[in-house]
């Protein structure tokens, strides 16, 4: 295995991965090997390599626990403004390499596991006759995969400029008393197996060997409330006869970086309580009603695994209506929020000034201590549950309460996909929340009252804005709940925000429209839409309440995306112009002074090599798939969505191919070009979009005439973990959604932050790239957002494509001829007919 530096140099380093003084590194010896036998009660005998793992993540936990603690203390006594995440994902990755470079203990630990002598049963296996690779413990870690794709990520951490307050690495690294509240999901996003070139789904069980980074807290558990009905009561309203789950809180440590803050990130699990259904047992009946326990423990089982999508899309209407009737994903949105809330009355309630503790009852100053933002329309709950608690508990007036609420909660919009809106039938909150129900008809009342009066006589805005959808099934808008419940509305990069305040409306019709063939020459395409003649719209409320709509552009963490995953480079730039970007990346500005500077540019070249080879290396030893290190690395990474095109890039692929077939003799520059994501389990699309990429891939891989000139790899499994390793290898990104549909991408960032050149549309926080490096250094192509709108507005007809363009012409033909599915030949007929006449606006 070819390796960037031997591990001798590695160690030698200082710099970006920390000092590894001698104190340092005996401390560390001694405590891995306390570790080894009080925590995990083994010997060098029989010990296995993840035990090792095990022992080195409690010895680095260990230097988190005092920090933990101070800050937490300090937070306590000071008594700051809260800020309180609240997301359904938590995409985290792994945790110990993201810690030892916070804690700049990389280095000593590295040198510290090279001077343990292995497991006896390694020795033997003469693989580890020295020390421990650290990378080789590394890889034994289980990645946190509690969420879907960005805006799973983005909460895992995410950061931008210093003035800018986001999420979570972001937060601990600026120092705000900042929490991280969700849901501990027992399977996080399912593991991706390619079998025969189908996606296989896989349970994640990320949990089987245990989490040596949460620490459970069932002191602070809590219930939450399901079902029963309301009392109305001359002092105030009950909720009565609700059945009752327990929320157990484990808490995780979120280091800043090099700062000695520790905040925390707060995952709820769902528990049974100890008489659960246990009412009027005899011998049989309590039995059953232990086995039950289950039912309510479901709440925190698994991630939904859609991304962009509040349901499968393009399913059968049975499948669909069985996705939507099932209240178990409506159960985990108010889980976590009610669970939340009560630690965020409880936190605020109690406080110390001093030595005095006092109990806050002036809920009127909770904005001033506490902000709630909204991670999507997914807690959206957080809104009516915020009004119950003060309404009915608390005994607020409405005005006062609402006042209160309206200043606390902020909401982030990720997407203006309407397949992706969650839209609640009402029946299901009747049954699951009708206190809640009651709340939000209040709410709409006084909301629709407001319109009325500032638009007198517009009936028809009315029933736009209103939070509640009547006509066929009666349902509550989440979107436009979470815009009347908050103060601050917010898109994720500057395209979108301003597609949310302008944007009319988009209509719906009864498939995706992706324009895919009329751009094909420079590649592109466009989407939108879907369903039931529902109209998607945030103007009204822009018009209605200018201030609330802002825009904070999404951004990466430079710890994760550059320090850890790609050292070679950090350490490059950190010789020119030091360490300071890495808390603060617009410094990279200062190497524009180096682009002219040659041993500048071979460097970085170098470790880009480098970088390629331990990729190839990575792929050759997982997959036994051999690839030319010297082709360009084309890589588009992301979940698998109509949207985001990777049918472009599969046509791309295949004219590609007929133009060396065509002229073998000619100088054509190698290409790899890598595919990878999952499709949501019930996207039948998305899963035949991969089944083209294996198949394309197995007929050119294959030809010998095309020999290593062109590759097509399907990256399997794609998570947090794979684009640690993949990114830092790309020459190419690709970030192709057809303009409009793309609210931010954050993919797109890491490619760039790890010196990749982007081929890519004008969507998203493209542009803004764009802006920052300069037009002329992206490879921009395709339609501006508002040529699609003109495209739509004349009308998309695919086949004027397909006849002017014979290189498209040709391999559309092959995809349809079976070229690609010899043995099969209609397989991809339906991928076929929908580029040709189901891809374009009606
Ligand atoms: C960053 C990231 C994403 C988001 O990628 P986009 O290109 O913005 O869609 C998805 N999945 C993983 C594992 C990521 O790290």
């Amino acid at each position: 295995m070819s390796k960037p530096l031997s591990d001798y140099d590695k160690r030698k380093q200082i710099s970006v991965r920390g000092l590894a003084g001698v104190d340092n590194v005996s401390d560390l010896k001694t405590n891995f090997n306390r570790h080894l036998h009080f925590t995990l009660v083994k010997d060098r005998n029989v010990a296995t390599k993840r035990d090792y793992y095990f022992a080195l993540a409690h010895t680095v936990r260990d230097h988190l626990v005092g920090r933990w603690i101070r800050t937490q203390q300090h937070y306590y006594e000071k008594d700051p403004k809260r800020v309180y995440y609240l997301s359904l994902e938590f995409y985290m990755g792994r945790a110990l390499q993201n810690t030892m470079v916070n804690l700049a203990l990389e280095n000593a630990c590295d040198e510290a596991a090279y001077q343990v002598p292995a497991p006896r049963a390694l020795q033997l296996r003469t693989q580890f006759k020295l020390g421990l690779d650290m990378e080789d413990l590394e890889d034994l870690e289980e990645d946190a995969g509690l969420g879907n794709g960005g805006l799973g990520r983005l909460a895992g951490t995410s950061y931008r400029r210093h003035r800018h307050a986001c999420f979570l690495d972001s937060m601990a690294s600026l120092g705000l008393a900042a929490y991280g509240y969700g849901i501990r999901y027992e399977f996080g996003i399912f593991n991706q197996k390619i079998v025969s070139g189908w996606q296989v789904e896989e349970a994640d069980d990320w949990l089987r060997y245990g989490n040596p980074w949460e620490k459970a807290r069932p002191e602070y558990m809590r219930p939450v409330h399901f079902y029963g009905r309301t009392e109305h009561h001359p002092d105030g309203v009950k909720w009565v006869d609700t059945q009752v789950v327990l929320a157990l809180p484990y808490d995780t440590p979120v280091p800043g970086y090099r700062n000695n803050v520790v905040n925390t990130m707060r995952l709820w699990s769902a528990k049974a309580p100890c008489e659960f259904n246990l009412k009027d047992f005899n011998v049989g009946g309590y039995i059953q009603a232990v086995l039950d326990r289950n039912l309510a423990e479901n709440i925190s089982r698994v991630l939904y695994p859609n991304d962009n999508v509040s349901k499968p899309v393009a399913l059968s209407p049975v499948i669909s209506h069985f996705f939507e009737g099932k209240e178990l994903r409506l159960k985990q949105e108010y889980f976590v929020v009610a669970a939340t809330l009560q630690d965020i009355i409880r936190r605020f309630k109690v406080s110390k000034f001093g030595s005095r503790e006092v109990v806050r009852t002036d809920f009127t100053c909770l904005p001033k201590k506490v902000a709630i933002q909204l991670n999507d329309t997914h807690p959206a709950l957080a809104i009516p549950e915020l009004m119950r608690v003060l309404v009915d508990e608390e005994k607020l007036p409405w005005e006062n309460a609402w006042d209160v609420t309206v200043k606390t909660c902020a909401y982030t919009n990720h997407t203006v996909l309407p397949e992706a809106l969650e839209r609640w039938p009402i029946d299901l909150f009747q049954t699951l929340l009708p206190r809640h129900l009651e709340i939000i008809y209040e709410i709409n009342q006084r909301h629709l009252e407001r319109v009325a009066s500032i638009y007198p006589g517009d009936m028809e805005r009315l029933q736009r804005m209103s939070l509640i959808e009547e006509g066929g099934v009666k349902r509550v808008n989440m979107a436009h709940l979470c815009i009347v419940g908050s103060h601050a509305v917010n898109g994720v990069a500057q395209i979108h925000s301003d597609i949310l305040k302008a944007t009319v409306c988009v209509r719906l019709c009864s498939t995706r429209d992706t324009h895919l063939l009329s751009t094909y020459t420079v590649m592109l395409f466009t989407p939108l839409t879907w369903s039931l003649g529902y109209v998607y719209r945030f103007k009204d409320f822009y018009e209605m309440d200018p201030h609330k709509f802002q825009n904070k552009t999404n951004g990466i963490t430079p710890r994760r995306w550059l320090v850890m995953c790609n050292p070679g480079l950090a350490e490059v730039i950190a010789e020119r112009i030091g360490e300071d970007f890495i808390r603060d990346l617009s410094q990279l500005r200062k190497l524009h002074s180096f682009v002219d500077d040659d041993a500048f540019i071979r460097d970085v070249a170098k470790v880009k090599q480098e970088n390629k080879l331990k990729f190839a290396t990575h792929l050759e030893e997982q997959y036994k798939v051999k690839i030319n290190p010297n082709s360009i690395f084309d890589i588009q990474v992301k979940r698998i969505h109509e949207y985001k095109r990777q049918l472009l890039n599969c046509l791309h692929i295949i004219t590609y191919y007929n133009r060396i077939k065509k002229d073998p003799n000619k100088q054509w520059t190698p290409r790899t070009v890598m595919i990878g994501g999952k499709a949501a389990p019930g996207y039948h699309t998305a899963k035949m979009i991969i089944r083209l990429v294996t198949a394309i891939g197995e007929v050119v891989n294959n030809d010998p005439v095309v020999g290593d000139r062109l590759k097509v790899i399907f990256l399997e499994n794609y998570r947090v973990t794979l684009a640690e390793k993949a990114i830092p290898a790309a020459d190419l990104s690709e970030q192709i959604s057809t303009a409009g549909t793309e609210a931010s991408g954050t993919g797109n960032m890491k490619f760039m932050l790890n010196g990749a050149l982007t081929i890519g549309t004008m969507d998203g926080a493209n542009v803004e790239m764009a802006e920052e490096a300069g037009e002329e250094n992206l490879f921009i192509f395709g339609m501006r957002v508002e040529d699609v709108e003109a495209l739509d507005k004349k009308g998309y007809n695919a086949s004027e494509y397909y006849n002017r363009i014979p290189e498209l012409k040709l391999a559309v033909d092959q995809i349809a001829a079976g070229f690609f599915s010899t043995k099969q030949p209609d397989l991809f007929k339906g991928i076929v007919d929908m580029l040709m006449h189901h891809d374009r606006p009606q």
